[in-house]
């Protein structure tokens, strides 16, 4: 029973730099957040130690009258966030969500269709190194070069050229709201089935700041960690019963052997807070901060170095920085940002002429920053230095001490 320090002083430094490193940095990575302490306390439990096969009431271990007290909750308040009539909430993460998804909606070999990768797609949605690409027979839309938008004439014109057996609605890096219902109709006309991952914009959702994917899709996925602010894992919510028993299925024995039952745990206490007026007024300021970012990098002086936003703004938690005709490249930037402390990640624009290893964009989230506490003048002022440090010979000094004043105005995990 003796203390991490104690037993690996190695991996209790670890955790100490991150912790240090989280603290001091402003943590821009879009699909990243800050858990609460009652989550971490709920993850690092020993609901760890408990074998739980199965589900709740229908289990091949015994002693698990306790782990089902808690996967009934996660999966009653999944349902009741969500308006969905079944949930599953086993998923290790978003992507053996997402395995478990096509797993039980398609075949080995049907053709499925989802946004390409260098356009703002997930591997999952059919990558070629990815299981989605090799299993099924992968094809893929993109986003108009003038708009940057998803044109739902070019999706229906892709449905009816290939007739896919599923029709894949979500993104990593897009910036805006997708129509739910244009993209239902497609998915009938061609008798495909309609899959939404929502997995970004999953804490838009509950909170009621984005449209809901659930009255027009067959299945749900998302990831708990991105807005939605949970545990690292997954979670699966359909309104379809007969589907939704493949889906079980697919999840387990299917996808995976024993949940994690702390992580589950983790879950149920997320989606609770997810519900809270609380959870409400934070998203509106990672959406506030968002386009107060995006208007911050088409201002002039930003225009003028060669630094623009895709689709002109933001409708979501993110802003993507359009650097092709900048003389800085995505990989410069994410390094120079990184210099001034705040953490981003590169990615590559649609029609991107740099290397995807270099790449021509920036994506730049607010979610983590607002369960920090950022209101509207701190978006402001981290807009500002971010613009300052993408244009030509930034004062790194000086970026870095606003930075800094930022992150101490704001502590993390006071008290850990
Ligand atoms: N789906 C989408 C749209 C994502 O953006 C991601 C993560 O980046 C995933 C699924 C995969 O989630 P995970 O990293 O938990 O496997």
């Amino acid at each position: 029973n003796e203390p991490l320090e104690t037993v690996d002083p190695e991996i209790a430094a670890v955790l100490d730099q991150e912790l240090s490193r989280q603290r001091h940095t402003l943590e821009m990575i879009a699909s990243e957040n800050f858990v609460p302490r009652a989550i971490l306390e709920a993850q690092g439990s020993v609901l760890t130690n408990k074998y739980a096969e199965g589900y709740p009431g229908r289990r091949y271990y015994g002693g698990c009258e306790f782990v089902d007290i808690a996967e009934n909750l996660a999966i009653e308040r999944a349902k009741s966030l969500f308006g969905a009539q079944f949930a599953n909430v086993q998923p290790h993460s978003g992507a053996t969500a997402n395995a478990a998804v096509l797993h039980a909606i398609a075949s080995a070999g049907d053709t499925i269709l989802g946004l390409e990768l260098s356009h703002g797609g997930h591997l999952t949605h059919g990558m070629k190194l990815n299981f989605s690409g090799r299993l099924y027979n992968a094809v893929s839309y993109g986003v108009d070069p003038e708009t940057m938008l998803i044109d739902m004439d070019a999706v229906r014109d892709a449905a009816l050229e290939h007739k896919p057996a599923v029709i894949i609605a979500g993104w990593s890096a897009y910036p805006r709201q997708l129509d739910f219902a244009a993209f239902r109709a497609i998915a009938d006309e061609v008798g495909a089935k309609l899959w939404v991952d929502m997995a970004h914009f999953a804490g838009l959702v509950a909170a009621g700041l984005h449209p809901t994917p659930l009255p027009y899709a067959d299945v749900v996925s998302s990831t708990v960690h991105k807005t939605l602010a949970g545990p690292r894992s997954g979670v699966i919510l359909s309104n379809n019963e007969e589907l939704f028993k493949k889906l079980n299925s697919a999840v387990f024995p299917g996808q995976q052997g024993g949940p994690l039952m702390h992580v589950i745990a983790a879950k149920a206490t997320a989606f609770k807070l997810a519900a809270t007026d609380e959870f409400r007024e934070r998203q509106e300021r990672t959406l506030r901060g968002a386009a107060l970012l995006a208007d911050r990098l088409t201002r002039d002086d930003a225009r003028s170095a060669g630094i623009d936003v895709l689709s002109g703004g933001t409708d979501v938690h993110l802003a993507l920085v359009d650097l092709r005709a900048s003389e800085v490249d995505g990989k410069q930037a994410e390094d120079v940002l990184h210099e001034v402390g705040i953490t981003v990640n590169r990615n590559s624009v649609p029609f991107d002429p740099r290397p995807p290893m270099v790449t021509s964009g920036v994506r730049i989230g607010t979610p983590a920053l607002a369960t920090r506490g950022f209101d509207d003048a701190q978006f402001a002022e981290v807009a500002d230095v971010i613009a300052h440090a993408l244009m030509p010979s930034p004062d790194i000094a000086a970026l870095r001490s606003r930075v800094a004043t930022l992150a101490d105005a704001f502590p993390l995990y006071p008290g850990l």
